[in-house]
């Protein structure tokens, strides 16, 4: 029997709160993608015959979350049809749901079909929206930053993955990396980083065109090396359930390069679940397992690590 067929499909247990004077913002979450993960996570152990996995709608996924401190969130849409559908969930949670805009790297490849395939068959991802050239798709996310001030709080996630995409892509990547740094800039916000199995790329790239005040990478994977190059620049550095993983002290020993000043938290739901429910689906009350891995990492009671994540998350986009 495969191991697929053993995965738990059930939602992990709420962790403890966080005390009421150390609450938190999930720096990067997809909220409208953990509800059809979790329909078919749902499904699947329907078919397995596992017990029943309930399916959360958008504002059970917030209470949950705030029921556990999980203040606020930054909502991200990467994909040309999911932009408006994060600046909505914020018009509709003022004050809880902020939105982050961009064409994500794997994205940038596919609009207008000039992709080359990838390793794992890029080319059977495209979807009609991606008839849209790439130029056309990052005028939108222009457009909508400007048009909702309020609600889109930063540029991203933006950066470049050499992962999914083969080195065939990295210039198109690179040239869709560089409009929205120029983006960034221009309106003046924060830039959220997607950087997979590129650090090198990326680095080269936002010191070239000269990155945004307001750099923050998000689901930091870096080494200490590169803890130190942003340090370096007062670039920012957002963690996921990957600092709570075995074998990654590079990302832990980043923590403590950039210090608490420099740090913040996410979940970038519905995956990178957090130790010890990883494999479950992610959502954003996980958040308080991955600050025990950052606090642990930072040397620093629970409570204090999260209110150092909360004092970034001010600083960097204001809210
Ligand atoms: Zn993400």
């Amino acid at each position: 029997m495969s191991k697929h067929h053993h995965r738990d499909r059930s939602w992990a247990p709420a962790p403890s709160a966080l005390p009421a004077d150390a609450q938190v913002i999930d720096n990067h979450t997809h909220v409208a993608s953990v509800v059809p993960f979790a329909r078919a996570m749902s499904h699947e152990a329907v078919e397995k015959g596992q017990p029943q996995v309930p399916v959360y709608g958008v504002d059970e996924l917030l209470a949950q979350a705030a029921d556990v401190g999980v203040e606020g969130v930054i909502d991200c849409g990467c994909e040309l049809p999911n932009l408006q559908v994060a600046i909505d969930m914020a018009r509709e949670h003022p004050g809880q749901v902020h939105a982050a805009i961009a064409i994500h790297p794997n994205e940038a490849v596919l609009h207008g079909h000039r992709g080359v395939p990838g390793p794992d068959g890029l080319a059977v991802k495209y979807k009609p929206y991606h008839d849209v050239p790439f130029d056309e798709a990052m005028a939108e996310v222009a457009r909508l930053a400007r048009a909702y001030p309020r609600q889109v709080v930063a540029i991203g996630e933006t950066g470049m993955d050499l992962f999914r995409t083969g080195a065939a892509a990295v210039e198109l990547q690179r040239e869709a990396f560089r409009a929205h740094i120029a983006l960034a800039k221009e309106l003046g916000l924060p830039m959220q980083i997607h950087d997979r199995d590129s650090h090198r790329e990326v680095i080269e790239t936002l010191l070239a065109d000269g990155a945004p005040e307001r750099t923050v990478f998000h689901s930091y994977s870096g080494d200490a090396e590169m803890g130190e190059i942003a340090r370096e620049h007062g670039w920012y550095l957002s963690f996921s359930g990957t600092v709570s993983y075995k074998g990654n002290d590079g990302i832990r020993e980043s923590a403590r390069i950039v210090g608490p000043s420099h740090v913040m938290v996410e979940t970038d739901a519905p995956y990178l679940t957090p130790m010890p429910y990883r494999g479950r689906t992610n959502a954003p009350y996980m958040i308080p397992y991955t600050l025990v891995a950052l606090a642990d990492a930072l040397d620093l009671p629970l409570a204090e690590a999260a209110r150092a994540t909360r004092r970034t998350t001010r600083e960097v986009y204001g809210i």
